[in-house]
């Protein structure tokens, strides 16, 4: 059987490479979006028994789906299906992957998510679902973090305060990751208000927000942790077998980026 990631673009991911470390055929489904409900239906004739979903397909392969998880439904997006006999199963992976990424429980702790887009979606269901006292959101356009907030019982801030768990959900350090964070509410010092600091966006030489953090004594987790821990719960949904998460830890540091 085979499996792939469904992007568009999609060359970027390193998906490919960490799924390989475990022996699995899995390959770049490039897809653009007015091709991705077709795409996906044909997927299973095509010999595929699963695949995981990114950019920007996650609320379409919801809805491409014929049965869907409670918290894939609750988040409204999908990362990861599976085909068989017929049919699309949904689940999303992002939202258990950040809290086996933490590490620690988060339940009685507070937090705060930067950003609204998909990423921040699952993350903030997550940590409301696994019992956070409180769960801040803050966003460049701030419209989107008051929608957000609404809808899954969050709390909308235009300014940030201390809270025990910080999550960067924005593309803030993609581009550039000897850029500032300038673009953040954070300066560096106010670091220091948050005893872990988790950042989605991945960089081999990690990212400003990251490296900061550690100077100011926060536990910190980075983007690879999290792509790791989300794909070892896809491939777990896929095989019925535990990832060895030693390998794909490796292989995704090591991979060049295309
Ligand atoms: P998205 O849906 O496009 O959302 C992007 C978010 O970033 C929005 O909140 C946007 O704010 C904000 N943003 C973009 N540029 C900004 C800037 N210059 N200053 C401040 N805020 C800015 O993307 P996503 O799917 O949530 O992904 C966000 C990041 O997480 C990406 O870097 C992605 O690679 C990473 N990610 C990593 C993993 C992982 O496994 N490690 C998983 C998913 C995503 P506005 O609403 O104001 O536009």
């Amino acid at each position: 059987m085979r499996y792939g990631v469904l992007g568009w673009p999609v060359a970027h991911s390193r998906s490919p490479a960490m799924f390989a470390a475990l022996g699995l055929p899995y390959q770049r489904l490039p897809v653009p979006p007015e091709l991705f409900a077709e795409t996906v239906t044909a997927l299973e004739a095509a010999g595929f028994a699963g695949a995981n979903v990114t950019i920007p397909h996650k609320e379409a392969a919801l809805a491409a789906a014929d049965e869907a998880t409670p918290r894939a439904r609750a988040i409204g997006a999908a990362n990861t299906l599976t085909f068989a006999d017929g049919a699309i199963r949904a689940d999303n992976t992002d939202a258990p992957g950040l809290l086996a990424a933490l590490g620690k429980p988060v339940d009685g702790r507070s937090a705060l998510v930067l950003g609204a887009g998909g990423s921040a979606r699952a993350v903030v269901w997550a940590l409301a679902d696994a019992g956070a006292s409180e769960v801040r959101i803050w966003n460049r356009t701030p419209e989107r973090a008051r929608r957000l907030a609404d809808q899954l019982g969050a709390v909308a801030v235009d300014a940030v305060a201390a809270a025990d768990v910080l999550v960067n959900c924005t593309a803030v350090g993609l581009e550039d990751p000897l850029a500032t964070f300038d673009e953040l509410p954070l300066a560096p010092a106010d670091l220091a208000r948050f005893a872990v600091v988790a950042d989605l966006v991945y960089q081999p030489e990690g990212t400003a927000l990251l490296r900061a953090a550690s100077e100011r004594g926060c536990a910190t987790v980075d983007g690879f942790e999290m792509l790791v821990q989300q794909g070892a719960l896809s491939y777990e949904i896929w095989t019925g077998r535990t990832a060895n998460l030693e390998a794909m830890r490796q292989a995704v540091r090591e991979v060049a980026p295309t």
